[in-house]
Protein backbone atom coordinates (compact mmCIF):
# COMPACT_ATOMS: atom_id res chain seq x y z
CA UNK A 1 0.00 0.00 0.00
CA UNK A 2 1.58 3.14 -1.01
CA UNK A 3 1.88 5.82 1.69
CA UNK A 4 -0.53 8.64 2.32
CA UNK A 5 1.11 11.83 1.29
CA UNK A 6 0.22 14.88 3.06
CA UNK A 7 -1.14 16.97 0.87
CA UNK A 8 -1.27 15.79 -3.30
CA UNK A 9 -0.82 18.87 -5.53
CA UNK A 10 -0.77 15.58 -8.35
CA UNK A 11 -4.11 15.32 -8.00
CA UNK A 12 -5.78 18.98 -8.83
CA UNK A 13 -3.22 19.12 -12.28
CA UNK A 14 -5.14 16.00 -13.43
CA UNK A 15 -8.43 17.54 -12.80
CA UNK A 16 -7.61 21.40 -14.33
CA UNK A 17 -4.33 20.00 -16.22
CA UNK A 18 -5.55 21.24 -20.31
CA UNK A 19 -7.36 23.84 -19.01
CA UNK A 20 -3.87 25.31 -16.94
CA UNK A 21 -1.66 23.96 -20.36
CA UNK A 22 -3.46 25.92 -22.94
CA UNK A 23 -3.15 29.02 -20.37
CA UNK A 24 0.44 28.63 -20.47
CA UNK A 25 1.17 28.43 -23.68
CA UNK A 26 -1.08 31.14 -24.42
CA UNK A 27 1.14 33.16 -22.16
CA UNK A 28 4.11 31.90 -23.70
CA UNK A 29 2.98 32.86 -27.35
CA UNK A 30 1.93 36.24 -26.37
CA UNK A 31 5.46 37.41 -25.69
CA UNK A 32 4.82 39.23 -22.65
CA UNK A 33 5.60 36.92 -19.51
CA UNK A 34 6.23 39.65 -16.84
CA UNK A 35 3.06 41.96 -16.42
CA UNK A 36 0.31 42.42 -18.75
CA UNK A 37 -2.91 41.39 -19.11
CA UNK A 38 -2.42 37.81 -17.30
CA UNK A 39 -1.60 39.92 -14.12
CA UNK A 40 -3.64 42.94 -14.57
CA UNK A 41 -6.59 40.38 -14.68
CA UNK A 42 -5.70 38.48 -12.00
CA UNK A 43 -5.69 41.25 -9.73
CA UNK A 44 -9.15 42.45 -10.57
CA UNK A 45 -10.47 39.38 -9.92
CA UNK A 46 -8.78 38.71 -6.89
CA UNK A 47 -10.07 41.90 -5.04
CA UNK A 48 -13.10 40.96 -6.30
CA UNK A 49 -13.34 37.86 -4.87
CA UNK A 50 -11.62 39.38 -1.70
CA UNK A 51 -13.83 42.39 -1.79
CA UNK A 52 -11.65 45.24 -1.73
CA UNK A 53 -10.89 47.75 -4.72
CA UNK A 54 -6.97 47.26 -4.64
CA UNK A 55 -4.77 44.36 -5.11
CA UNK A 56 -0.83 44.11 -5.86
CA UNK A 57 0.37 41.37 -6.32
CA UNK A 58 3.81 40.42 -5.77
CA UNK A 59 6.19 37.68 -5.74
CA UNK A 60 5.47 35.66 -2.29
CA UNK A 61 3.63 35.80 0.80
CA UNK A 62 6.52 37.59 2.58
CA UNK A 63 7.22 39.97 0.13
CA UNK A 64 3.36 40.83 0.66
CA UNK A 65 3.71 41.29 4.55
CA UNK A 66 7.47 42.75 3.81
CA UNK A 67 5.44 45.24 1.12
CA UNK A 68 2.79 46.04 3.59
CA UNK A 69 4.95 47.40 6.42
CA UNK A 70 7.40 49.32 3.76
CA UNK A 71 3.94 51.11 2.63
CA UNK A 72 3.42 51.81 6.45
CA UNK A 73 6.72 53.65 6.43
CA UNK A 74 7.10 50.64 10.09
CA UNK A 75 10.46 51.57 10.89
CA UNK A 76 13.41 50.33 13.62
CA UNK A 77 11.77 51.48 17.09
CA UNK A 78 8.88 50.36 16.00
CA UNK A 79 6.89 47.84 17.69
CA UNK A 80 4.70 44.96 15.93
CA UNK A 81 2.52 42.82 18.18
CA UNK A 82 2.05 39.40 16.45
CA UNK A 83 1.75 35.40 17.02
CA UNK A 84 4.68 33.21 18.01
CA UNK A 85 2.91 30.56 16.25
CA UNK A 86 3.18 31.01 13.01
CA UNK A 87 5.46 30.10 10.17
CA UNK A 88 8.59 32.71 10.51
CA UNK A 89 7.48 34.99 7.44
CA UNK A 90 5.46 36.65 9.67
CA UNK A 91 8.10 37.47 12.16
CA UNK A 92 11.19 37.87 9.46
CA UNK A 93 9.61 40.67 7.80
CA UNK A 94 8.91 42.78 10.63
CA UNK A 95 12.78 42.26 11.34
CA UNK A 96 13.65 42.80 7.98
CA UNK A 97 12.20 46.57 8.30
CA UNK A 98 14.02 46.58 11.45
CA UNK A 99 11.44 47.02 13.55
CA UNK A 100 10.76 44.51 16.76
CA UNK A 101 8.25 42.10 16.82
CA UNK A 102 6.51 41.66 20.19
CA UNK A 103 5.06 38.08 20.64
CA UNK A 104 1.85 37.73 22.18
CA UNK A 105 0.51 33.79 23.13
CA UNK A 106 -1.81 32.03 20.95
CA UNK A 107 -5.53 30.53 22.68
CA UNK A 108 -4.93 26.82 22.52
CA UNK A 109 -8.56 25.80 20.75
CA UNK A 110 -7.88 28.00 17.77
CA UNK A 111 -3.99 28.48 17.93
CA UNK A 112 -4.40 31.77 17.11
CA UNK A 113 -3.48 35.15 19.00
CA UNK A 114 -5.57 35.73 22.12
CA UNK A 115 -6.85 39.34 22.34
CA UNK A 116 -6.87 39.58 25.67
CA UNK A 117 -2.96 39.67 25.82
CA UNK A 118 -2.56 41.80 22.35
CA UNK A 119 -4.35 44.30 24.37
CA UNK A 120 -1.56 44.20 27.62
CA UNK A 121 0.93 44.08 25.09
CA UNK A 122 0.09 47.15 23.59
CA UNK A 123 2.92 50.40 24.27
CA UNK A 124 3.35 53.96 22.90
CA UNK A 125 5.84 51.97 20.53
CA UNK A 126 3.30 49.61 18.78
CA UNK A 127 2.52 50.87 15.31
CA UNK A 128 0.91 47.54 14.29
CA UNK A 129 -1.19 44.58 14.88
CA UNK A 130 -0.06 41.61 12.93
CA UNK A 131 -2.59 38.82 13.52
CA UNK A 132 -2.33 35.29 11.24
CA UNK A 133 -5.39 33.09 10.35
CA UNK A 134 -3.23 29.99 11.30
CA UNK A 135 -4.40 26.76 9.91
CA UNK A 136 -7.44 28.66 7.64
CA UNK A 137 -9.03 29.71 11.19
CA UNK A 138 -10.18 33.28 11.09
CA UNK A 139 -9.21 35.68 14.28
CA UNK A 140 -12.10 37.52 15.83
CA UNK A 141 -11.60 40.60 13.45
CA UNK A 142 -14.65 42.18 15.04
CA UNK A 143 -12.69 42.18 18.28
CA UNK A 144 -9.13 43.02 17.04
CA UNK A 145 -10.52 45.56 14.77
CA UNK A 146 -11.97 47.27 18.20
CA UNK A 147 -8.50 46.77 19.56
CA UNK A 148 -6.95 48.68 16.71
CA UNK A 149 -9.44 51.36 16.84
CA UNK A 150 -9.62 52.23 20.48
CA UNK A 151 -5.26 52.49 20.08
CA UNK A 152 -5.46 54.03 16.75
CA UNK A 153 -3.10 51.23 15.35
CA UNK A 154 -2.83 49.48 11.44
CA UNK A 155 -3.97 46.20 11.03
CA UNK A 156 -1.81 44.08 8.66
CA UNK A 157 -3.61 40.97 8.41
CA UNK A 158 -1.52 37.94 7.13
CA UNK A 159 -3.75 35.92 5.30
CA UNK A 160 -1.16 33.38 3.64
CA UNK A 161 -3.35 30.14 5.17
CA UNK A 162 -6.68 31.51 4.83
CA UNK A 163 -7.66 32.78 1.46
CA UNK A 164 -11.54 32.67 1.27
CA UNK A 165 -11.84 32.48 5.30
CA UNK A 166 -14.85 34.89 6.55
CA UNK A 167 -15.41 36.86 9.96
CA UNK A 168 -18.73 37.80 9.87
CA UNK A 169 -19.33 37.43 6.81
CA UNK A 170 -16.63 39.73 5.46
CA UNK A 171 -13.05 37.76 3.87
CA UNK A 172 -10.19 38.03 5.73
CA UNK A 173 -7.74 40.49 3.62
CA UNK A 174 -10.94 43.35 3.48
CA UNK A 175 -11.03 43.54 7.10
CA UNK A 176 -8.14 44.57 8.66
CA UNK A 177 -6.35 47.75 6.03
CA UNK A 178 -3.76 45.61 4.50
CA UNK A 179 -4.32 42.06 3.37
CA UNK A 180 -1.17 39.57 2.54
CA UNK A 181 -1.78 36.45 0.88
CA UNK A 182 0.63 33.84 0.25
CA UNK A 183 -0.05 31.36 -3.42
CA UNK A 184 2.60 28.82 -2.29
CA UNK A 185 1.76 25.49 -4.04
CA UNK A 186 0.60 24.13 -0.91
CA UNK A 187 -1.68 27.21 0.25
CA UNK A 188 -5.41 26.62 -0.90
CA UNK A 189 -5.08 28.88 -3.89
CA UNK A 190 -1.43 28.07 -4.87
CA UNK A 191 0.77 28.66 -8.02
CA UNK A 192 3.02 26.32 -9.90
CA UNK A 193 5.66 27.96 -8.08
CA UNK A 194 5.80 31.47 -5.81
CA UNK A 195 3.23 34.08 -5.77
CA UNK A 196 2.42 36.66 -3.19
CA UNK A 197 -0.61 39.26 -3.22
CA UNK A 198 -1.30 42.30 -1.09
CA UNK A 199 -5.37 43.65 -0.68
CA UNK A 200 -6.34 46.49 0.48
CA UNK A 201 -9.00 49.32 0.10
CA UNK A 202 -6.28 52.47 0.45
CA UNK A 203 -5.43 53.48 -2.84
CA UNK A 204 -2.63 55.53 -1.32
CA UNK A 205 -1.07 52.51 0.43
CA UNK A 206 -1.82 50.81 -3.08
CA UNK A 207 0.20 53.50 -5.01
CA UNK A 208 3.21 52.84 -2.54
CA UNK A 209 2.98 49.25 -2.83
CA UNK A 210 2.97 49.40 -6.70
CA UNK A 211 6.03 52.02 -6.66
CA UNK A 212 8.04 49.41 -3.92
CA UNK A 213 7.45 46.46 -5.62
CA UNK A 214 9.08 47.84 -8.84
CA UNK A 215 12.23 49.77 -7.65
CA UNK A 216 10.84 52.44 -5.82
CA UNK A 217 9.67 53.99 -9.07
CA UNK A 218 5.83 55.08 -10.39
CA UNK A 219 5.27 53.89 -13.65
CA UNK A 220 7.89 52.06 -15.21
CA UNK A 221 10.33 55.38 -15.58
CA UNK A 222 13.85 55.36 -14.55
CA UNK A 223 13.67 58.01 -11.37
CA UNK A 224 13.49 56.05 -8.09
CA UNK A 225 11.89 57.64 -4.91
CA UNK A 226 12.42 55.29 -2.69
CA UNK A 227 14.74 52.09 -2.06
CA UNK A 228 12.28 49.36 -3.50
CA UNK A 229 12.30 45.38 -4.45
CA UNK A 230 11.87 43.41 -7.85
CA UNK A 231 8.76 41.90 -6.35
CA UNK A 232 6.59 40.75 -9.35
CA UNK A 233 3.94 38.08 -10.33
CA UNK A 234 5.18 36.11 -13.43
CA UNK A 235 2.33 36.30 -16.13
CA UNK A 236 2.85 32.67 -16.22
CA UNK A 237 1.63 32.56 -12.50
CA UNK A 238 -1.09 34.34 -13.00
CA UNK A 239 -2.92 32.91 -15.65
CA UNK A 240 -3.05 29.50 -14.05
CA UNK A 241 -4.20 31.28 -10.67
CA UNK A 242 -6.75 33.03 -12.76
CA UNK A 243 -7.78 29.43 -13.43
CA UNK A 244 -7.41 28.06 -9.90
CA UNK A 245 -9.17 30.72 -8.42
CA UNK A 246 -12.59 29.87 -10.42
CA UNK A 247 -12.21 26.25 -8.63
CA UNK A 248 -11.31 27.61 -4.86
CA UNK A 249 -14.93 27.93 -3.32
CA UNK A 250 -15.39 24.62 -4.65
CA UNK A 251 -12.20 22.95 -3.17
CA UNK A 252 -12.65 24.63 -0.36
CA UNK A 253 -15.54 23.10 0.50
CA UNK A 254 -14.20 19.86 -0.22
CA UNK A 255 -11.53 20.72 2.46
CA UNK A 256 -14.20 21.53 4.79
CA UNK A 257 -16.28 18.19 4.06
CA UNK A 258 -12.98 16.60 4.80
CA UNK A 259 -12.61 18.35 8.13
CA UNK A 260 -16.48 17.37 8.79
CA UNK A 261 -15.47 13.62 8.27
CA UNK A 262 -12.47 14.04 10.32
CA UNK A 263 -14.77 15.11 13.12
CA UNK A 264 -17.32 12.74 12.60
CA UNK A 265 -14.72 9.44 13.03
CA UNK A 266 -12.37 10.69 15.68
CA UNK A 267 -14.83 13.10 17.99
CA UNK A 268 -14.74 10.23 20.60
CA UNK A 269 -10.98 9.20 20.36
CA UNK A 270 -9.56 9.89 23.91
CA UNK A 271 -5.96 11.94 23.92
CA UNK A 272 -6.64 14.20 21.21
CA UNK A 273 -8.45 17.30 20.66
CA UNK A 274 -9.56 17.99 17.34
CA UNK A 275 -9.36 21.81 15.50
CA UNK A 276 -13.06 23.73 15.26
CA UNK A 277 -14.05 26.48 13.55
CA UNK A 278 -14.14 29.69 15.70
CA UNK A 279 -18.04 30.48 16.38
CA UNK A 280 -18.69 33.60 14.25
CA UNK A 281 -15.95 32.68 11.86
CA UNK A 282 -15.57 30.57 8.56
CA UNK A 283 -12.68 28.55 8.10
CA UNK A 284 -10.78 27.34 4.93
CA UNK A 285 -8.98 24.15 6.37
CA UNK A 286 -5.93 24.91 5.18
CA UNK A 287 -4.54 22.35 7.91
CA UNK A 288 -6.40 19.63 9.80
CA UNK A 289 -4.38 19.93 13.23
CA UNK A 290 -5.31 18.00 16.15
CA UNK A 291 -3.32 18.05 19.58
CA UNK A 292 -2.29 14.73 21.02
CA UNK A 293 -2.15 15.30 24.73
CA UNK A 294 1.27 14.49 26.86
CA UNK A 295 0.88 13.58 30.47
CA UNK A 296 3.71 15.60 30.71
CA UNK A 297 3.13 17.94 28.09
CA UNK A 298 5.65 20.52 29.74
CA UNK A 299 7.91 22.12 27.21
CA UNK A 300 10.14 19.65 26.31
CA UNK A 301 11.94 21.44 23.77
CA UNK A 302 13.47 18.68 21.02
CA UNK A 303 13.27 16.06 23.34
CA UNK A 304 10.36 13.17 21.69
CA UNK A 305 7.09 13.92 22.67
CA UNK A 306 3.74 11.67 22.84
CA UNK A 307 3.52 13.50 19.65
CA UNK A 308 6.46 12.91 17.73
CA UNK A 309 6.12 8.80 18.94
CA UNK A 310 2.28 8.89 17.56
CA UNK A 311 4.25 10.61 14.49
CA UNK A 312 6.64 7.88 13.84
CA UNK A 313 4.16 5.14 14.08
CA UNK A 314 1.90 6.52 11.40
CA UNK A 315 4.65 6.72 9.27
CA UNK A 316 5.61 3.08 9.65
CA UNK A 317 1.89 2.84 8.73
CA UNK A 318 1.88 4.46 5.79
CA UNK A 319 0.46 7.58 6.53
CA UNK A 320 2.66 10.84 6.45
CA UNK A 321 1.51 13.47 8.84
CA UNK A 322 3.24 17.06 9.48
CA UNK A 323 4.35 19.48 12.24
CA UNK A 324 3.12 23.00 12.36
CA UNK A 325 5.30 24.16 13.89
CA UNK A 326 7.37 22.44 16.34
CA UNK A 327 9.70 25.56 17.80
CA UNK A 328 7.51 28.97 18.78
CA UNK A 329 9.04 31.66 17.01
CA UNK A 330 10.03 33.65 20.30
CA UNK A 331 12.39 30.36 20.95
CA UNK A 332 14.34 30.46 17.75
CA UNK A 333 17.98 30.95 17.52
CA UNK A 334 17.26 34.68 16.04
CA UNK A 335 14.64 35.85 18.73
CA UNK A 336 15.42 34.02 21.91
CA UNK A 337 18.05 36.27 22.83
CA UNK A 338 15.85 39.49 22.72
CA UNK A 339 12.56 38.00 24.09
CA UNK A 340 12.04 38.28 28.10
CA UNK A 341 9.17 36.21 27.95
CA UNK A 342 7.32 33.02 27.89
CA UNK A 343 4.77 32.12 25.81
CA UNK A 344 3.14 28.96 27.72
CA UNK A 345 0.44 28.01 25.53
CA UNK A 346 2.47 28.23 22.22
CA UNK A 347 5.38 26.11 23.58
CA UNK A 348 2.85 23.32 25.10
CA UNK A 349 1.03 23.33 21.33
CA UNK A 350 4.11 23.28 19.78
CA UNK A 351 4.89 19.75 21.64
CA UNK A 352 1.27 18.54 20.63
CA UNK A 353 0.02 19.36 17.24
CA UNK A 354 0.15 16.91 14.58
CA UNK A 355 -1.75 17.62 10.85
CA UNK A 356 -2.81 14.54 9.21
CA UNK A 357 -3.43 14.88 5.73
CA UNK A 358 -5.80 17.52 3.81
CA UNK A 359 -6.58 18.13 0.54
CA UNK A 360 -9.21 18.91 -1.47
CA UNK A 361 -9.06 15.82 -3.46
CA UNK A 362 -8.71 13.31 -0.21
CA UNK A 363 -11.05 10.20 -1.12
CA UNK A 364 -12.84 8.92 1.86
CA UNK A 365 -10.84 5.46 1.83
CA UNK A 366 -7.54 7.41 2.17
CA UNK A 367 -9.25 9.54 4.85
CA UNK A 368 -10.64 5.62 6.63
CA UNK A 369 -6.92 4.71 6.54
CA UNK A 370 -5.46 7.45 8.61
CA UNK A 371 -8.20 7.53 11.00
CA UNK A 372 -7.70 3.82 11.61
CA UNK A 373 -4.50 4.39 11.95
CA UNK A 374 -3.90 7.32 13.68
CA UNK A 375 -6.10 5.63 16.42
CA UNK A 376 -3.65 2.35 16.29
CA UNK A 377 -0.94 4.59 17.29
CA UNK A 378 -2.90 6.57 20.20
CA UNK A 379 -3.48 3.50 21.81
C1 LIG B 1 3.28 30.53 3.63
C2 LIG B 1 3.22 31.57 4.67
C3 LIG B 1 3.87 32.81 4.53
C4 LIG B 1 4.85 33.11 3.45
O1 LIG B 1 4.40 32.91 2.17
P1 LIG B 1 5.48 32.62 0.99
O2 LIG B 1 4.66 32.77 -0.24
O3 LIG B 1 5.98 31.22 1.19
O4 LIG B 1 6.55 33.63 1.09
C5 LIG B 1 3.66 33.76 5.51
N1 LIG B 1 2.89 33.53 6.57
C6 LIG B 1 2.27 32.34 6.76
C7 LIG B 1 1.40 32.14 7.96
C8 LIG B 1 2.43 31.32 5.83
O5 LIG B 1 1.83 30.14 6.03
Amino acid sequence: MSTIPPFDLSEQYKIIGDEVNAAVLGVLASGRYIGGAAVEGFEQQFSGYIGTTECLACNSGTDALYLALRALNIQPGDEVITTPFTFIATAEVISAVGATPVFVDIEADTFNLDLAQVEAAITERTRVLLPVHLFGQPVDMTRLMAIAQAHNLTVVEDCAQAVGAAWAEQKVGSIGHIGCFSFYPTKNLGACGDGGAVTTNDPQIAATIRMLRDHGRRAGGYYHEAIGVNSRLDAIQAAILQIKLRYLDTWNSQRRAVADRYRQLLQHVPGIVLPQEPAGGQGVWNQYTLRVLSPDSTNIQGEPCRRDQVRQRLQAEGVSSMVYYPLPLHLQPIYNQDQQTNHPIAEQVANEVLSLPMFPELSPEAQDRVVYSLKDCLV
